[in-house]
């Protein structure tokens, strides 16, 4: 099995391999809303995305699940149990461990490395018990595994939202399809990060364009997030403070999405000409936020790239 590639796509024939001059991910939306001078700067400085072990774990993770719920919905459930889950862990963080390195310097120790295979470990163990809870088999179809958006974002622009959706399944008595995109946590997700639009927002615009391309209606599409905590209280106060997964429905009816489509549409025409181009060559503000956006930026110590006396 080639984990890297494992997508699935039962609905391929609305597949759009179409390519337009200009392509836009989330994370470039989101990058925008919260400073747009990182945005532009990522594509000036071109600077790639520092390795470290909360990503290599999530990939490895994201692998992991989503094999085993491939095996569940085109073998069985019994199959998929019988599957060695913790080995596969291992090996993928052991690859995904090498492969983030690259010819770069060790950004883990085998400590730390050991404590994540064994917090994923835990949380596989308890998935496995509690999946139907999560992951139903019967009346569900699995529809895709990283299935692709492909989509123009609006059509006087020449532009393509590019994105991939975890896992999509198909409720067939309801035709119903539910989109879940799986995210690793340390301790799973508070009321801040739950209100936060710009984390929450990703499925809200995959939901929109998702109807669009693969033509199901949008009344009949629901999104979560499936947050996956490492850690749990060793002496909870309530037994429900042990669960591994927290489920998160993020609202999504019309009134949010076409007030997110507003801001999206603002970014787009912010950032790109009709034909496509990226408009590199215009200023940008840079917003610190009071210092919270600079904290985890890349160019927060690359003052000739961002001047700390022009940060707002
Ligand atoms: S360091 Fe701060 S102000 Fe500068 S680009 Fe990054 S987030 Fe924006």
């Amino acid at each position: 099995m080639n984990f890297e590639n494992l997508k699935y796509n039962a609905w391929a024939k609305n597949e759009n391999t179409e390519k337009t001059s200009g392509r836009v991910s989330y994370s470039q939306f989101s990058m925008w809303s919260a400073c747009p001078h990182s945005w532009k700067l990522k594509y000036i400085a071109k600077q790639e995305m520092e390795p470290g072990i909360h990503m290599t774990f999530g990939t490895s993770m994201h692998e992991t699940l989503q094999y085993y719920i491939y095996v569940s919905h085109t073998q069985s459930a019994t199959e998929a149990d019988k599957l060695n889950l913790d080995v596969i862990l291992r090996e993928r963080l052991e690859y995904n461990y090498i492969n983030d390195k690259g010819d770069g310097e060790h950004f883990s120790t085998p400590e730390e490395l050991e404590e994540f295979y064994l917090d994923g470990v835990a949380i596989i163990h308890w998935l496995k018990k509690h999946r139907s809870e999560f992951f139903k088999i019967q009346d569900f179809e699995l529809i895709g595994i990283e299935l692709p958006i492909n989509m123009p974002v609006f059509e006087d622009y020449s532009v393509n939202i590019i994105g991939y959706l975890d896992l999509v399944f198909l409720e067939k008595s309801t035709n119903t399809i539910f989109i879940i995109d799986i995210k690793t946590s340390t301790s799973g997700w508070n009321k801040y990060h739950k209100n936060d639009k710009v984390k929450t927002s990703q499925l809200v615009l995959y939901k929109k364009y998702f109807s669009e391309q693969y033509k199901h209606p949008i009344d009949k599409i629901k999104v979560s997030y499936h947050i996956i905590k490492r850690k749990v209280p060793k002496d909870p106060e309530y037994k429900v403070m042990l669960r591994r997964l927290q489920k998160f429905e993020p609202s999504s009816g019309s009134v949010t999405i076409n007030r997110l489509m507003k801001s999206f549409r603002q970014f787009i025409e912010d950032t790109h000409d009709k034909e496509g181009n990226r408009l590199l060559e215009k200023e940008f503000d840079a917003i610190s936020n009071g210092g919270k956006n600079c904290r985890f930026c890349t160019f927060k110590d690359m003052h000739d790239l961002c001047d700390p006396k022009k940060r707002k």
